[in-house]
């Protein structure tokens, strides 16, 4: 008989929100975290999207959360300008939208949640690979030492040491990882009201910006969000170009954003309390399959974010997949079925989920994420049309498509390119 019903590697939202399921449903579970305590060593923009959480958590809301997003944005950064759009709605009080969270306080919060539901919780601990017998996952391993269990869900991010030692995930490719980097900017609660137009101090502004200004044309994509007495600021970076290129290091490309004309004011009087660094998983599914004999794959392992310049959702992902691998372990349960189940069941209940639904419709996305049009073309020829309409240069006006036109035949990129990714946006994003 194995030590535990269910072993869950990692306690970021993924692992919590599957052990909370498991041990209310009074499940012998695990919760496994290489970091004490847990979760200190993970980094998230981060909002948290949507409502998932309460299916575990109703009362999240109360919990360690900082601003409810009230404003969206979007900005292209050229050198010289900012092309935003600024969305603030009051009905994204119907439309969920998300909250600002800062993952030191808010997943140790929710590890205390598995706790009190039941779970074991131990940090400070790193799994090394599965224990398998008979092509079936029987427990982990770690330094040598087997614990047993009737499965095993691999919740341990996008640094998948179980996974890959396990030799059900491949090395990811440079194309399918990109690199985070955060700044956590301490500031006062209300000068950050103030400054972002804020109706009060429990609402946030969230925004993501694409960086086609960068050093060695590498491309990147910010974030600044707010919290209730700081603001969170990064980027994602590709990590291909960050290989590649030889004059720009993650950590100027955080500077150089930090230092534009146009987010500098933002931060101004700011000190730096945190800085960090964490893997992004890019382009949709990182594993074969997300089950197998005795073991489950959710969140970050499994390639489970939404990326596309635009947003960057991944916990959301997490949460929900954490809890259909925690559903699915107690349907097979409740039939009876032991050890090394196989739980081809995950797949199917995730299937019906905006998870699995959103990387298989959204799949590809990556390519117009980190494509020259999107970086460079498209926000030269909008700067240069924004600059020819709001200013008057004492010269007849000109159509706005004639402007557009003429911008783009200056331009030394591939026409066919920009027609190519014009094409990937309007069917991927
Ligand atoms: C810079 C940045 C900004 C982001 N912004 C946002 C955002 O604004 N909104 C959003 O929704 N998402 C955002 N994301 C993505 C989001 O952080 C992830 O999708 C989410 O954290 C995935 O959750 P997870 O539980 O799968 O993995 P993780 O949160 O990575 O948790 C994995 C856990 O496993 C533990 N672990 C790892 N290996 C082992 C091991 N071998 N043994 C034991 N424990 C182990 C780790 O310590 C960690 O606690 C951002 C990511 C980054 C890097």
């Amino acid at each position: 008989m194995s030590e535990f019903d269910v072993i869950v590697v990692g306690a970021g939202p993924a692992g919590a929100s599957a052990a909370i399921k498991l041990a209310s449903a009074k499940a012998n579970v695990l919760l496994v975290d290489r970091a004490d305590p847990p979760g200190s060593k993970n980094v998230s923009g981060g909002v948290l999207w949507g409502d998932s959480l309460s299916q575990v958590a109703p009362d999240w809301e109360k919990g360690p959360v900082e601003r409810y997003v009230e404003a969206k944005g979007v900005s292209f950064l050229t050198k010289d300008s900012r092309i935003s759009i600024d969305f603030r709605s009051k009905k994204f009080g119907e439309y969920k939208s998300g909250y600002t969270v800062l993952r030191t306080k808010f997943d140790a919060w929710l590890a205390k949640k598995a706790k009190d539901s039941g779970a074991m919780v131990v940090s400070g601990v790193t799994i090394d690979k599965l224990s398998m017998k008979d092509g079936k996952a029987i427990g982990v391993e770690q330094a040598g030492e087997t614990i047993t269990a009737d499965a095993v869900i691999i919740a341990e991010g996008a640094n998948s040491r179980v996974a890959i030692n396990s030799g059900i995930k491949k090395k990811p490719s440079d194309r399918h990882i990109a690199l985070g980097i955060k700044e956590i900017i301490k500031l006062p609660e209300k000068t950050i009201t103030e400054r972002f137009g804020l109706s009060s101090a429990k609402m946030g502004f969230a925004s993501e910006y694409v960086l086609g200004f960068l050093d060695g044309g590498v491309k990147a994509g910010g974030f600044l969000y707010t919290n209730k007495e700081s603001v969170s600021i990064g980027a994602v970076i590709s990590m291909g170009d960050l290989r590649n290129n030889n004059q720009t290091y993650s950590f100027n490309i955080i500077e150089q954003f930090k230092e534009h004309p146009f987010i500098a004011p933002l931060l101004e009087g700011g000190r730096v309390e945190e800085y960090s660094a964490h893997l992004v998983p890019e382009g949709g599914l990182a594993v074969n399959s997300i089950h197998g004999n005795g073991y489950m794959i959710a969140g970050d392992a499994a390639g489970f974010t939404f990326s596309n310049g635009l947003v960057l959702q991944g916990m959301n992902y997490a949460i929900v997949s954490g809890i259909v691998a925690a559903d699915s372990f107690l349907q097979k349960k409740e039939k009876g079925i032991g050890a090394g189940a196989n739980f081809s069941n995950y797949t199917d209940n995730l299937s019906k989920t905006f998870v699995l639904k959103d990387m298989k419709n959204f799949r590809g996305v990556d390519a117009v994420t980190w494509s020259n049009s999107i970086h460079q073309t498209i926000p030269a020829i909008a700067e240069e049309a924004m600059l020819n309409m709001f200013s008057e240069s004492g010269e007849p006006k000109e159509h706005l498509a004639k402007i557009l036109f003429k911008s783009l035949k200056e331009r030394k990129e591939s026409k066919k390119d920009l027609a190519m990714d014009l094409y990937r946006m309007m069917r991927r994003m």
